[in-house]
C-alpha cells in the first residue's frame, strides 16, 4: 500500500501533501491512516454560486449536476484508479486520446467516467454569470471565417445538440487543419476521441440531467438559454491554446 500511495503522491505533487496530513490527524490510528490513499481525481469547484446562472440555468439543476452527476464520475474514476494506479500519473488528455489502447476490461468505464470528469470540468468553466455577451478577438474572427457569423455558428451547435439522439454533447472545436468545426459526441465521449478534431472550444452538455428539471423535454429551449451564460473569455482562451 505504501508503494501505491507514494506513487500517487508523486503524480499529484503538492496537493497530495496537503491531504495526507489531515487524514493522519483525523484518525486515532496513524498506521491505519497510512493505508488511505488520497484521491487521484477531485471534483473541481464551480467557481460561482449554484444560483449564479439563474434564470437561465436553475440552481437545483446546477446542484444535482455538479454534486451528484459530476461527483459520481469522479468517484467511479477513483475506484478504477485504485485498481489501475498508472492512470493517475497520466494526463487525462493523453489517456482519452488513446482510449482504444486501454485494457478492454476497463476501457468503457474509463471512457465514461474520465470522459465525464473531463467534459464537466470544462463545462463549468464555459459558463459564467454576467460575462461578455459575444466573442471577440481571434475567436470572433475564426467564427466569422468558418460560419459567416456568430449566430450561424450557434445554429450549427444547436442543430448538433438537437440531432444527438439520447445523451451526449454538442461542440465547437478546432479541426486538425486549424479551422473551427461543429460536431457532437455520444454519452461522455470527449473531443479527443473524434477523428479530425484537435480539441474542443465550447461544449454543451445535452444530457437530460442538464435541463430536465427546468425545461422538461424541450432541449431546444435549454440550448437557447445556455448561450446566455456562455463564458466567451474561456472559449477564446481554449481556441487560442488549440491554435498555438
Ligand atoms: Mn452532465
Amino acid at each position: 500500500m505504501m508503494n501505491r500511495r507514494d506513487s500517487l503522491k508523486v503524480a499529484l505533487g503538492a496537493s497530495a501533501a496537503l491531504i495526507v496530513p489531515s487524514l493522519v490527524s483525523a484518525g486515532p490510528d496513524a498506521a491505519m491512516a497510512q493505508t488511505i490513499a488520497p484521491p487521484a481525481f477531485t471534483l473541481p469547484p464551480l467557481g460561482y454560486a449554484l444560483d449564479a446562472l439563474e434564470p437561465h440555468i436553475d440552481a437545483e439543476t446546477m446542484r444535482i449536476h455538479h454534486e451528484l452527476h459530476h461527483a459520481g464520475y469522479v468517484k467511479n474514476l477513483n475506484a478504477i484508479v485504485s485498481d489501475n494506479p498508472s492512470l493517475a500519473g497520466m494526463p487525462m488528455a493523453k489517456t482519452l486520446r488513446a482510449i482504444d489502447k486501454l485494457p478492454s476490461g476497463i476501457q468503457d468505464s474509463v471512457r465514461n467516467n474520465m470522459g465525464g470528469h473531463w467534459n464537466h470540468s470544462l463545462f463549468w468553466q464555459l459558463m459564467a454569470p454576467g460575462g461578455a455577451k459575444e466573442p471577440s478577438g481571434k475567436l470572433k474572427a475564426g467564427i466569422d471565417e468558418a460560419f459567416g457569423s456568430v449566430a450561424a455558428m450557434q445554429d450549427a451547435v444547436n442543430k448538433a445538440g438537437l440531432s444527438r439522439f439520447g445523451s451526449g454533447w454538442a461542440w465547437l472545436g478546432v479541426g486538425t487543419q486549424g479551422k473551427l468545426v461543429v460536431f457532437s459526441t455520444p454519452n461522455q465521449d470527449t473531443p479527443h476521441m473524434v477523428a479530425g478534431v484537435r480539441g474542443g472550444v465550447i461544449g454543451v452538455d445535452v444530457w437530460e440531467h442538464a435541463y430536465y428539471l427546468k425545461h422538461r423535454s424541450a432541449r431546444s429551449a435549454y440550448l437557447s438559454a445556455w448561450w446566455s451564460v456562455v463564458n466567451w473569455d474561456k472559449a477564446g482562451e481554449a481556441y487560442e491554446r488549440l491554435l498555438a
